[in-house]
Order: structure tokens, then sequence, then C-alpha cells
């Protein structure tokens, strides 16, 4: 009889069972949520153990990353720490570097590895849950590996907006109109949600810090959104992403419909219908490609380079493999005509991950797994304070409307109680109080300030110069 089927002999695991879950993630995280939930008799008894790999020790709730950016969200609370939420499993703070599944062993780096340079260490799993995500679909336009500017994680958010008001500041302390110019410029590039939501919300930060600048004026300011379709916001359909253009563009923002950008070198956006920007910030949200520790498995592929899974969230072909969220490529049982995947967001990495959760237990039990069935409902964004598009189950809503629901519709979303509640808290006293203008930029460098006092590095380093470095 196969060993799997005597761990599960009366629906009860009777040995050990090592899942491993890869990603701290959407995924990762609400796996291991409900897996903890499910085989808690199991943990206790010592016949389950649950191993999640992470580079963060934290979940982060992707969506509220434009808000992060904005100041209308701490940065503390936009993340999960994994710690708390998942008592029963062992977070290990490292990376899959590879998964040799046949043999069952995945080779993970964590800091201590790397301070020890005794590389990847192996990590035996029976069962093992690969969720990744995805990372930015950069492609070769000169320039932007130097210059470019993602928006994926909370780092990158609170960087960018960091960024935006150190180069108020810059344009604020100048008389060079070329520095100036070049300051005030912010060049987005990707009409998604990612970046039409950034955009948004940190065209109308600037905007509203510009009234405490004696010399930068919102109109001084050049916002400008670079799509290669003929449309921006496909997430809410034709209709609604009609209207984000025109919003868009009655707040003076440059809104470049079937253009690309051609280079980004010595900080000049160049355009493919020919405009030059000369620019400090070149935003790259122009799509995902799913995360490279795919390619360095022996599991199957698409030609996107997704992993093949069943609709039942099993990878496949493989026994004993797992996959949901952005890595995965899920067929959508729902969607007309057949053979369409599962789009990745957010919705259905939250959704599978609590099915997959569901079968990796029924597996081990023995049990008929179920199909993984949701109907996409439609998508909500924020285009900044008091303005937004919905589309929810074909209802469409904009303006302030829209806003309010996607504020609730997050809330709602946002895992544990604690989040939810400091978060409601946040908005509660933002509505009350100004809003944060302060860049914290200095936090990125906490040592310059001592180094400099100790006749360190930066004491001889040149002050920054902002045409220099340009
Ligand atoms: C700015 C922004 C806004 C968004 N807004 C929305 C929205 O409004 N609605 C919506 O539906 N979707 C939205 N999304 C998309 C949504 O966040 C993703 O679809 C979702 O996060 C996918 O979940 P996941 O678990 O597959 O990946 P992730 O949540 O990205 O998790 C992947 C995890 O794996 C970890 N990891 C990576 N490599 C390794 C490795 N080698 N070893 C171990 N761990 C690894 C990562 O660090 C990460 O913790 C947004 C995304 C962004 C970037």
């Amino acid at each position: 009889m196969d060993k799997r089927k005597r761990r599960v002999r009366h629906g009860m695991v009777k040995e050990r069972v090592r899942i491993l879950v890869v990603g701290g993630g959407y995924v990762g995280m609400y796996t291991a949520l409900r897996l903890q939930r499910k085989l808690s008799a199991e943990l206790r008894r010592g016949e389950a153990e649950i191993t999640v790999v992470t580079p963060d020790p934290y979940m982060t709730y992707q969506p509220f990353l434009p808000e992060a950016a904005a100041g209308s969200i701490s940065p503390r609370h936009v993340v999960v720490p994994l710690r708390r939420v998942l008592g029963r499993c062992r977070v290990i703070v490292g990376e899959a570097e590879s998964i040799d599944h046949a043999r069952r062993t995945a080779a993970v780096t964590t800091l201590a590895t790397g301070e020890a340079r005794t590389g990847a260490r192996p990590l035996r799993y029976d069962e093992l849950v690969l969720a990744p995500g995805s990372v930015s679909r950069a492609l070769p336009v000169p320039g932007l590996a130097e210059h470019g500017i993602g928006f994926k994680t909370v780092e990158e958010a609170i960087g960018l907006r960091n960024h935006v008001i150190e180069q108020m500041d810059i344009a604020s302390s100048t008389r060079d109109p070329e520095i100036r110019d070049a300051a005030l410029t912010f060049v987005f590039v990707g009409g998604g949600y990612a970046g039409v939501e950034a955009l948004g919300e940190l065209e109308d930060m600037a905007r509203y810090a510009a009234r405490y600048y004696h010399n930068v004026r919102p109109e001084d300011m050049k916002w400008v959104l670079v799509e290669a379709t003929g449309r921006i916001l496909p997430e809410v359909g034709v209709e609604l992403g009609r209207y984000t253009l025109t919003e868009l563009r009655r707040r003076n923002i440059d809104v470049r419909l079937e253009t690309r950008l051609d280079s980004c070198a010595d900080r000049v956006a160049v355009l493919s219908d020919g405009a030059r920007f000369p620019t400090r910030t070149v935003v790259w949200t122009a799509g995902v490609k799913p995360h490279p520790v795919l390619a360095a498995t022996d599991l199957p592929l698409t030609a996107r380079g997704r992993l093949r899974c069943t609709p039942q969230l099993r990878v496949e072909g493989v026994p004993h493999a797992w996959a949901a969220g952005d890595a995965a490529a899920v067929p959508d049982v729902t969607a007309d005509p057949p053979g369409t995947l599962c789009a990745p967001h957010a919705q259905h990495a939250l959704r599978q991950a609590r099915v997959l959760g569901d079968n990796l237990v029924h597996s081990l039990r023995g049990e008929p797994l179920e199909t993984y069935a949701h109907k996409y409902a439609g998508s909500v964004a924020s285009l900044g304070f008091h303005q937004g598009v919905a589309q929810v189950y074909g209802r469409r809503l904009k303006g302030y409307p829209a806003w309010f629901m996607h504020r609730a519709y997050h809330l709602s979303r946002v895992p544990t109680f604690n989040r939810k509640a400091r978060v409601l808290a946040e908005w509660t006293l933002s509505g009350l109080f100004k809003r944060e203008i302060v860049s914290l930029g200095s936090l990125e460098h906490p040592r310059a300030e001592f180094e400099l006092a100790a006749g360190g590095k930066h004491s001889q380093d040149p002050p920054e110069n902002p045409k220099g470095s340009s």
C-alpha cells in the first residue's frame, strides 16, 4: 500500500507529514492559515509539520501600496507579521533557490547561510505548496535597470513617496530650470491598476503637498502615464476605463495611449511617439511575469513560465505538488470560452489559497478534491483622495461612491482584525487632521549621520549634486 495512504487511513494522518509552503504572500499565508486550522489536531500530536519559506517575515497587502505611497496608511499596517498569524507553523525567512521535487527537496538560502557562506541548504518535504507570486515584467529598455522604480513591495511604495517629496524639495531649492523641470516630471509606464492607482494617489498627494511650498505649484509638475495599448485600467471594463482616462486628463495628467517607453538612459524618458522628458522618476508598472524560481524546478511550466495546474490546484501530472496565485496557470472553469486561465489577481489568489489548503488536507485524508470555481467579480480602484472607479458584479460606480467602495472592500479583505482596526483608525484620523507631507528618505540611510560624525566614507563623499546625478 502507498505510504501516503497508510498515513491517512480512517481520515487521520498516521505518520508525520512535512508540508513546505514556498512564499509568504497571499497564497502562502492564506494556505498556511487554512492548513494550521484544519490540521490543528495533527500539528498538536506532531503528525504534521508546516514550514513556510519566504524572504520577508510579513505578507504584503499589495492593493494598499498606492495608499501607503500617498501616506494614507502607514507601511506597518500594509503588512501582516507571519510569525504572529502562523503561530503553529515554522517560518523560515529565506528563499527557495531551486526545487528538486522528484527528491522532495528544496534548496533554501537564509540570512545565516549567506553570512556563513555555506550556500543553500536542503529542506526535505512530503507535500509542496509553491506560491512565489510574480515579479515585475521589465523589458530591455536602455536605462531602465539603472533608473526605473518598481511598485510591488512596501519598500518600493514608501521609497517612491519619499522620492517624489524629495523631488519637490529639489525643485524648490534651485533656480536652474533644467534641474527643476526634471525633478518635477514623473513618468509612469503601464496603465493597469498598479500604475493608475500609484499615479493617481501620488499626484493627488503631491498636489496637496504643493500648498506648503512657496515656489512649487501643482501646474509646475508634469505627470505622464505611458500605456502601450489603446486603453487603461482594463480591470474595470471599457466604459470605466474611458472615464478614468477623461478623469486623469482633467487633472492635467498627460496620458499617452499606444505609446511605449523606448529609453530612459541618461535620465531622459524617450517615448515611441517621439516625446522626450528629462526626468528623475520613471516608475515601471507594465505588468508582471511568473517568478524566475519556477524555472529552477522540475515541475511543468506553460510557455509563459507559470506552473501548469489543474482546477483542483495540483501541479499537473505531479503528485504531492500544489500551486495557486500569480505563479500558477489555473484553468478558469467559469470562463467562456473554456481554456481561459485565472488572471493574476488577489481575488483569485485569496480564494484559491482556501481551496488549496482544503484540498491538501482532503488528499492527506483520502477524500475527494474540490474544484476551484470563482467568477471574476470585477475590480475597484482608487484614483486619489475621494476619487475612484468600481465595477462589481456588473454595477458601475465613479467618483466618491467608488472610492468609498474601494476602501470598504479592501478594509473587509485586509487580513486580521488588528490590521482592519489600525487602518480604519488611520483613515478616520486622516479625515480629521492634515495629511502628512514629510519625506523620510533618510531612513533608508540610518548610518549616514554617524558615519559623517565618525569621519567615515560619507564625510568624504561629495554632497549629492542633483544635476550631476540626474
Ligand atoms: C500595487 C499593486 C496593487 C494591486 N492591487 C490589486 C487589486 O486591487 N486587486 C487585485 O485583485 N489584485 C491586486 N494586485 C495583485 C495581487 O496583489 C496579486 O495578484 C497577489 O498578491 C498574488 O498573490 P501571490 O500569493 O501569488 O503572490 P504574492 O502575494 O506576491 O506573494 C509571493 C510571495 O512569495 C515570496 N517569494 C518570492 N520568491 C520566493 C522564493 N524564491 N522563495 C520563497 N518565497 C519567495 C515573495 O516574497 C512573496 O512574499 C495588486 C498588485 C500590486 C503590485
